[in-house]
């Protein structure tokens, strides 16, 4: 029985962003495990990037996002991408998205590996907190029921078809379930598996892990961007440090104070994030410190503060004047590119069960995010979910058919040696040291055999950490054996046994749950 037309589990851009969408078609829920607001979005900075200013052209857009993929985006799902931007950012404007705005005109600026200044941003560095509080209260005043603190715990699926979903409510303690014919996983990213991160506690790939439950198809899970630049400061989260920074002129220096970018690529400071991620950590060993500084002393004071209120009000907060003082930074974990596979309409293998946001993956990203096109990436392919449902709701069709040979599946495994308890730290510690920035095949292989042992070790869960640990022990199995069976280095994933690309990995990785 069918309690909603569209249960959509999230509260960020992608939930709100499909719920308002939806709205107009039928009966909505969205199921969020926070209140409304904990989500990624809410911390974007940077911004949104559409091609829409003088010099840009969609074919532009589409060629720097080709090239920062390395060789695995999907070019139709890349087309519709900037070909559609402009009408969906239209759209956020009407729904009151405050985009900031110089001469009468939206304010663009540039940001790496854009060969235009095409980045929308609203609030100056608080893009993300604008789209976020927008949505959230135009989702509060619509005819849409939302439940906070539901934890969705598995998605109901009978005969190959979704129809609802379970979920915890993490204040009572009591499940729930409710019926849909339209589930559509809005679940974020999982920056929470790596011991630095730029994301807040809810991203713990909890999406992925209920699709995957469920014999969804999971894919590119090998593809997680590192941000060059978070700040590390002992006893502060590490609070990104915008791209836009270095946009705007910010330098990267060593230790000894040596700008050293050009060192490794012509682009300097706006070569791609995995390269920037790379140089880092190479200059960090190299000067034995910890971190590398960033550079806007030589910037306006008043432009510093105007264009990243954010970051400096942040770092003034906690005693460092960026308009005097270099920064300390170092790369962090920020973007997972890959996720619950879809088609170009969010469609996932399972008739009836959608994903759109940093919890599916599209093809667009590749093997590498171009900076700021995922808040792009939500509201291109939520409307196209809406615009599918349109059509079919109701009759469930199941949009890809593979054959089981096309498949990865998890290895059997076991530790070497007797492994502590699955504990959310350790797993951390381990997939920063073993699953990070630079991997190897030994260390792949040792995070992949503790990962699986946690996995038959990890206790039931009975509430809201317990249910995130078992998740991310799943989701980090996922990632390792992605990034073990990929024999090569291609856009952020790289292999120190294996530095250069190969034309036989010009493939995707696709998981699915033995039946
Ligand atoms: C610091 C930072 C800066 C960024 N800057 C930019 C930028 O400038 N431009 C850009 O394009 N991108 C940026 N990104 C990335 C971008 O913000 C995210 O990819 C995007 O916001 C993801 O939106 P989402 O709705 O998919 O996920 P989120 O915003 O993370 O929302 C996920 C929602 O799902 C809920 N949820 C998760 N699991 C469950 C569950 N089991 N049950 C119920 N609810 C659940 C969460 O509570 C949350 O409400 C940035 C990310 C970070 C962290």
């Amino acid at each position: 029985m069918n309690d909603y037309d569209y249960i959509i589990v999230g509260s960020g851009i992608a939930g709100l962003y499909t719920a308002l969408l939806a709205r107009g078609q039928g009966s909505v829920l969205i199921l969020t495990k926070g209140s409304m607001d904990e989500c990624n979005t809410k911390y974007a900075q940077g911004g949104i990037a559409a091609a829409i200013g003088h010099g840009d052209s969609a074919e532009l857009h589409y060629r720097d996002t080709i090239a920062a993929g390395a060789g695995l985006c999907d070019p139709e799902a890349v087309r519709i991408l900037v070909e559609e931007a402009p009408d969906r950012i239209t759209d956020l404007i009407n729904f009151g998205v405050p985009f900031d705005t110089l001469d009468g005109e939206v304010a663009l600026t540039k940001e790496a590996a854009h060969s235009v200044p095409r980045i929308l941003h609203a609030g100056g560095d608080a893009t993300g907190e604008h789209i976020e509080v927008t949505l959230s209260r135009m989702v509060r005043q619509a005819r849409v029921a939302v439940l906070e603190h539901f934890l969705a715990t598995e998605i109901v699926v009978e005969d190959g078809v979704a129809k609802g979903v379970k979920a915890f409510d993490c204040r009572t303690g009591s499940f729930s379930e409710f019926g849909s014919s339209s589930v559509i996983l809005a679940t974020g990213g999982g920056g929470r598996l790596f011991k630095y991160t730029t994301n807040p506690d809810i991203a713990t790939g909890d999406g992925v892990a209920l699709a995957y439950s469920a014999g969804a198809e999971i894919t590119d899970m090998e593809f997680f961007q590192f941000h060059p630049t978070a700040l590390r400061l002992p006893g502060v989260p590490p609070f990104l440090i915008s791209e836009a920074v270095r946009g705007e002129g910010g330098i990267l220096r060593n230790a000894d104070g040596r700008q050293f970018m050009f060192d490794y690529c012509e682009e300097g400071e706006l070569a791609p994030r995995d390269i920037v991620a790379r140089s880092i950590v190479s200059e960090m060993k190299k000067t034995g410190s910890d971190c590398v500084l960033l550079d806007v002393t030589h910037l306006p004071t008043r432009k510093i503060s105007a264009r990243f209120p954010q970051i400096y009000r942040f770092c003034l907060d906690h005693g460092l004047d960026i308009t005097k003082t270099l920064i300390p930074v170092a790369p962090a974990a920020h973007y997972m590119m890959g996720g619950v596979k879809t088609n170009s309409w969010g469609e996932t293998n399972i008739a009836g069960l959608f994903a759109t946001g940093e919890t599916a993956c599209t093809g667009v990203h590749g093997a590498n995010r171009l900076a700021s096109n995922s808040l792009l990436e939500v509201v291109v392919f939520a409307k196209r979910i809406i615009e599918r449902t349109e059509e079919t709701l109701g009759t469930g069709e199941i949009a890809s058919q593979r054959r089981e040979q096309d498949y990865f599946h998890l290895s059997v495994r076991k530790a070497a040696t007797a492994i502590p308890h699955p504990s959310l730290p350790a797993l951390q510690s381990l997939m920063w040291d073993r699953v990070g920035i630079t991997r190897s095949g030994e260390d792949l292989k040792e995070a992949a055999s503790t990962l699986a042992s946690w996995h038959e070790a990890v206790a039931q869960p009975s509430d809201r950490p317990s249910y995130e640990l078992n998740n991310i022990v799943l989701v980090g199995r996922l990632m390792a054996e992605a990034a073990l069976i990929r024999e090569e280095s291609r856009g952020a994933h790289f292999r120190s046994d294996f530095p250069e690309p190969s034309p036989d990995w010009q493939r995707r990785i696709i998981f699915r749950k033995t039946a």
